[in-house]
């Protein structure tokens, strides 16, 4: 028995057996770990990337380097931009183990003059627009070691590899180093790596903790359990019941990122007006939440509230027992659960 809330269960060894998998189809990964650790925690994934055997990971921002560096004992990479202002960042900078990512002319030159060789990235602007420099405009000075030149590019597919190839070109032109990549897919990471002739680095989060969904199980722990009849109010907001059945409430609030999205009631002024005319529990205000109880999702009786939710169970479908654990459908990028167990 686990703990009393959200529980993520993972089959350790088909979670694994995919991240193995996706680590030898190459080129060389770098897992990435930042944010909620999607729903496992930075040091966990820590842990699995010295499994991983990978000389280098990535977190987010400078302050998350100090929750991955025991577990993990190769270079972190910080993908934020380096500020001179970031206090963290410039003491990390001097760091053996840390490579900086720069995005201005500006900082690099900062950067150079510290009285250590700091290693960095220096990112290349993309189609996204959101940090970098253009590399035909950089020297890169010599109090730095480029570690390579990195290159984010945007989620959609059209033109993305014919925009790789520009980009990598590009920063190979002004100096030869390997290239990091993200939200390329790995055939074409590795094909970019034959055209191009280049040591290629591919930056992998989602794809790599998320990839396989089916050694990953989320559960919600059922903590109470009320018979209520048609036209009885319920909850803070003393909302009435539709019919007879059960109210159940289960572990699972706002403190753990359920209700971040949008429920599915009430799409569109259509579809609204669809269950309106079914007489659905749509039509009574109520929202589809992400817990399944008897092979269905089933309804909130009222937003969920911080640790839990209450959750109506219609007519004469017989209820879980408190205690149970029951399905919940989490975006573990948003997700915070209780506990994460092996299996
Ligand atoms: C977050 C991040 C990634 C990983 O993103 P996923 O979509 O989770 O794979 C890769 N590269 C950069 C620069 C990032 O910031």
């Amino acid at each position: 028995m686990t703990g009393n809330g959200l529980t993520l269960t993972i089959d350790l060894a088909r979670w694994r057996r995919h991240l193995d998998d996706t680590a030898q189809a190459g080129p060389q990964i770098v897992p990435v770990a930042k944010g909620n650790g999607y729903g496992f925690g930075l040091e966990r994934l820590a842990r699995e990337a010295a499994r991983l055997d990978v000389p280098a990971m990535a977190v987010g921002i400078a302050s998350e380097v100090a929750r991955v560096r025991d577990a993990f004992g190769g270079d972190i990479v910080v993908l934020s931009p380096w500020r001179p202002d970031n206090d963290d960042a410039l003491d990390l900078a001097r760091d053996e183990r840390v490579i900086s990512t720069i995005s201005r002319a500006g900082d690099l030159a900062a950067l150079a003059s510290a009285d250590s060789t700091p290693r960095v990235l220096v990112e290349v602007l993309t189609s996204m627009r959101r940090h970098g420099l253009d590399p035909k405009a950089l020297a890169v000075p010599d109090g730095v070691r480029l570690e390579g030149w990195t290159i984010h590019l945007p989620l959609l597919e059209e033109g993305r590899y014919d925009e790789a190839l520009r980009l990598g070109e590009a920063a190979l032109k002004a100096r030869r180093a390997p290239l990091w990549l993200s939200h390329l897919t790995q055939s074409e990471a590795r094909a970019l790596a034959d055209d191009l002739g280049a040591d290629v680095r591919l930056r992998l989060g989602t794809r790599l903790w998320l990839g396989d969904p089916g050694a990953l199980r989320t559960t919600a722990r059922v903590l109470d359990v009320h018979k209520v009849r048609r036209g009885e109010r319920v909850g803070y907001r003393q909302r009435m019941m539709p019919t007879d059945g059960h109210l159940v409430i289960l572990a699972g609030g706002t403190a753990n990122g359920l209700g971040l999205e949008a429920p599915t009631a009430a799409a569109s002024l259509r579809s609204r007006a669809i269950s309106l005319a079914t007489g659905s529990l749509e039509a009574a205000g109520l929202a589809l939440s992400p817990y399944t109880i008897a092979g269905r999702k089933r309804w909130f009786a009222e937003p969920p509230h911080m640790q839990s939710s209450l959750v109506f169970l219609p007519g004469r479908t017989p209820p879980p027992a408190i205690g149970d654990e029951v399905g919940v459908q989490l975006r573990l990028t948003t997700a915070t659960v209780d506990d994460v167990v092996e299996a």
